[in-house]
Order: structure tokens, then C-alpha cells, then sequence
């Protein structure tokens, strides 16, 4: 479908923003990308590589303007978890079938490509250059030095924000009579910190497993970096016994490692450092409605719905919006007002279902682990599931190795939960969770 040429503003060159341009110049609009932040390509890299686990549905919007391949170049394929579990040996848990594999990517480098790309086609960056605000109806942009200072009119025929979590342009959508909004934090904060490689450059862990040390109210995650070292995160609650607010001290931080992470003291002094030079941060679930104004205005990806992270699904929740998005453009071509329209019903209920399980997941992680019902319980689901796979398909591969959308494996989550429930209820579960009675009733339920 050929389209209007349309001038149009996008507000943020992050993950969702430089992949929209890319996807919105091949219809010969004029695009400008406005970023608050200096040109990533010029940055000094600092040392920290940042990463994020690409799934399909992150791959299938790169596919589509043909970088897929070309990426997977420089991600590294994760089939399987490690689990680091204390007192017992490091063990894997596989993901899925055979080629199934999330993959760690560097998000530097990701963005870097994309803005190369929208660039080299004629996307117009404008970088260190702040949108104060925006005038809804009339799709102007206004930027400048400072809130109170002179600012700058650029006037365009469409805008969208793609300006994060905390995005200008919500904030302006949130003035608007009828206009929902929510966040909710979380009490638990993550800090990014590195193990760094081998003397000869390989990695000090398995390299193409997604590495977690569960620990009940807080955790550790290690994803894997080309030049071999391993960008890990700490989730831990701000508060309380233990917590960032607990470890005052290096010798409090050194005990703390050597407690509850036994098998990366080789890296202790480098942790100990990170953990003091970098910052703590919070997570946030953020909702709103509607996404559009008009024929003029669309938010997409984090400043649409920020989800927290434990499902890995923010960015490929956001680059999932702009191949729907393209797809109704395909399909409506001109009519922006619909084009909007279709696309905020088709994402919304899907936004809400990918927030909702990321928070179940972050729960399950933090305060489930140690229930012994619970751990029961996903034992004989994977044990069903490995005897049935055609008929248990767990909501992680649902989320991560499907496109179908996120409300099937929210709806299919809790349809397995309700029989878990009733089988849980079986007397003497404990003793004969795995015998064909179990399974049988399993099969029956789910006729
Ligand atoms: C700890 C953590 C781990 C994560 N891991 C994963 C993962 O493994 N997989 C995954 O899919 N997702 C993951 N995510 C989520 C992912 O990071 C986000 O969903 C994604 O970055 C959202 O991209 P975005 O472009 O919408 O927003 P952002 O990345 O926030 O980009 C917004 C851009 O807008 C610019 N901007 C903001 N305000 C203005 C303004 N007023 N004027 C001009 N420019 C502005 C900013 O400078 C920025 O460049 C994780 C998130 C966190 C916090």
C-alpha cells in the first residue's frame, strides 16, 4: 500500500524509536528522530556493555527490513538456563525444543546499527536536542535548552513518542480529559555489574546458557558478552534485612558475594567495585490509555507500557508494536485517525498481558521459590509437559519462542493454572505426583 508522504517527528532514537524510523522511511515519509542524549555512535564506550535477550518476536520485527541476519551475527544464542543453586552443583534447565534460544545482544550495538541504517536512508537525527512539548492537535514539536528557556517550533504532520517510560509525550496525552494512567513500582531494585573474561578472552562461565543464582528475595543473572566477558544483574529490595540499603560497607558487599554467590569469588573484587561505582535502579510497571491522539499523535513501545523485566519481553514487546503498526499501515494506508485506532485496540490488551505476567514471574522468582507446594507444582508440570509436549506448552515458550499474542499465553497461563490446582488437591500428591494416575487426571481435565 502506498502511502501520502507524511513529515513526522519521532521522539527518542532508542531500540523502538530507531526501528520505527527504519520502518516508516521505506513508505519515502521525511523523518526526524529528536533524542535528548548525544549520538550513541559517538559515545565513548565505557567499559559496561549493557545486554538484552532478543526473542522472536524481537527477531521477527528485525527480519521484516532485513537486519535479522545480520544481528544474530553479533548476538550470542542462549538454548538453555544454568542454575546456580547453593549446595548443589551448577545444573541446566534446556528452554525448549531443539533450536529454540534467546539471544543476548548488546543494546549499544543494536541501537548504533539501527540509527546507521534509518540514517544511510534518510532519516534525519537531530541528537542533544530535548522535546519540552508538544502541541497535540497541531503535531508541533518544541525543543530547547532548558523548560523555561526559548524554545524551538517545528511543526510536522504526525508525531510519535517513543521517548521511553517516562516519556514527554505521555505526560502531555495525561492532561487530556479521559486519559488513563498507572505506575507502580516495585521495592526491588537492580544494579548492572561485570564479570570480566579470561586472561585469553574466553568466558568464565558457560557461554551459551542464560546464568541464574535464585536466592529467594533477591537474585543474580549473568548474560553473556562477545568479547567474553558477562554483564550480570542484582535484583534485590531496597530494604530490609537483606538489601542495596544493608550493604554500607566493601567488607559488608565482599561478605555478601562470598554468602550467597560462592561461585563467582574469583570476581569478587570486580564486583564489590561495580557494585559501589554503579547505580541502583528502580522498575516500574506503567500503563495508559488511550495511546494516540487523533490522526496526529501514537506512543510505542516503554512510553506506551513499561513492563519490569523478568520476562525479558520490554523491547520485544515494543519492536512487536511496530510490526503490527506496519501491518495495519499496510492494510488502511492513508487513514491515520484508523490506522491509530486499530493498532492501540489490537497492542493494548496484549501491553496489559505482558505486564501482567512479567509481574507474576518477578513474584514467582522472589517469593515463591522457597514454598515447597509451589516447587512441587512446576515439578509436575515440567514432568507432564516433557510426556505431553503437544498439549503443555508452558507461558515461558508461549512469550518467547511464539508470536501468537501475549493474551493466549496470559489465558493459557491461568487455564494451566486452574488445573494445577485441582491436582495439587489429590491426596498424597507428594508421593505420586509423577504416576499415571496423576497424568491421566491431567489428560482429563484438559478435554
Ligand atoms: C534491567 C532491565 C533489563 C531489561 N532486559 C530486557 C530484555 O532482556 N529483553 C527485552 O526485550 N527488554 C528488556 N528490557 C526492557 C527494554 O530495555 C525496554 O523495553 C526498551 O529499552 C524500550 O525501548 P524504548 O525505545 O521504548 O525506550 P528507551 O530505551 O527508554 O528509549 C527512549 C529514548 O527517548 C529519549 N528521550 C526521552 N525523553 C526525551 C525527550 N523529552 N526528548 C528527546 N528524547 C527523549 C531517551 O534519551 C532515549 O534514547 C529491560 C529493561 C530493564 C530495566
Amino acid at each position: 500500500m502506498t502511502q501520502k508522504k507524511k513529515n513526522i517527528a519521532i521522539i527518542g532514537s532508542g531500540l523502538v524509536g530507531s526501528l520505527l524510523a527504519i520502518y516508516l522511511k521505506r513508505y519515502g515519509h521525511q523523518i526526524t528522530v529528536f533524542d535528548r542524549r548525544p549520538d550513541i555512535r559517538n559515545v565513548e564506550f565505557s567499559g559496561r556493555s549493557i545486554n538484552l535477550a532478543m526473542s522472536n518476536r524481537g527477531w521477527n520485527a528485525l527480519k521484516a527490513v532485513g537486519i535479522e541476519e545480520e544481528i544474530k551475527k553479533i548476538a550470542i544464542p542462549l538454548d538453555k538456563r544454568a542454575m546456580h543453586v547453593i549446595g548443589k552443583e551448577q545444573y541446566f534447565q534446556k528452554y525448549g525444543k531443539d533450536g529454540e534460544a534467546i539471544w543476548s545482544i548488546s543494546r549499544g550495538v543494536l541501537n548504533r546499527r539501527m540509527i546507521d541504517l534509518a540514517e544511510k536512508n534518510g532519516v534525519e537525527f537531530r541528537f542533544e536536542e530535548k522535546v519540552w512539548d508538544i502541541n497535540l492537535p497541531e503535531a508541533k514539536v518544541y525543543t530547547g535548552e532548558t523548560e523555561k528557556g526559548e524554545w524551538i517550533e517545528y511543526p510536522f504532520d504526525l508525531v510519535f513518542g517513543c521517548d521511553g517510560a517516562f516519556s514527554r509525550v505521555r505526560h502531555k496525552m495525561q492532561r487530556r480529559s479521559r486519559f488513563d494512567y498507572s505506575q507502580d513500582f516495585i521495592d526491588v531494585g537492580y544494579k548492572e555489574l561485570t564479570i570480566p573474561a579470561n586472561e585469553d578472552g574466553s568466558h568464565k562461565l558457560d557461554k551459551n546458557s542464560f546464568h541464574i543464582w535464585p536466592r529467594g528475595k533477591f537474585m543474580f543473572i549473568a548474560m553473556p558478552n562477545l568479547d567474553g566477558s558477562f554483564t550480570c544483574t542484582l535484583f534485590m529490595p531496597f530494604e530490609g534485612d537483606v538489601s542495596f540499603e544493608s550493604l554500607k560497607t566493601k567488607k559488608e558487599a565482599v561478605e555478601f558475594f562470598n554468602t550467597y554467590f560462592p561461585n563467582v569469588k574469583d570476581d569478587i573484587e570486580n564486583l564489590t567495585e561495580d557494585f559501589f561505582k554503579n547505580p541502583t535502579s528502580a522498575m516500574v510497571t506503567m500503563k495508559c490509555y488511550p495511546w494516540s491522539y487523533w490522526d496526529k499523535v501514537a506512543l510505542v513501545g516503554d512510553s506506551a507500557h513499561a513492563v519490569v523485566p523478568f520476562y525479558g519481553q520490554g523491547m520485544n514487546a515494543g519492536f512487536e508494536d511496530i510490526f503490527v503498526l506496519d501491518e495495519i499501515i499496510q492494510e488502511l494506508g492513508d487513514d491515520w485517525q484508523r490506522i491509530f485506532e486499530v493498532y492501540q485496540e489490537k497492542r493494548k490488551p496484549n501491553a496489559d498481558a505482558i505486564a501482567e505476567l512479567s509481574y507474576r514471574n518477578f513474584v514467582e522468582m522472589s517469593s515463591k521459590t522457597a514454598d515447597l507446594n509451589f516447587l512441587l507444582q512446576k515439578k509436575i508440570e515440567k514432568h507432564f509437559a516433557a510426556k505431553h509436549p503437544d498439549k503443555w506448552v508452558p507461558a515461558y515458550s508461549r512469550v518467547t519462542f511464539s508470536n501468537r499474542p501475549y493474551v493466549e499465553a496470559l489465558a493459557e497461563g491461568d487455564a494451566q493454572e486452574k488445573i494445577m490446582q485441582e491436582v495439587m488437591k489429590i491426596p498424597g500428591i507428594t508421593e505420586k505426583w509423577d504416576s499415571k494416575e496423576v497424568e491421566d487426571y491431567m489428560l482429563d481435565l484438559l478435554k
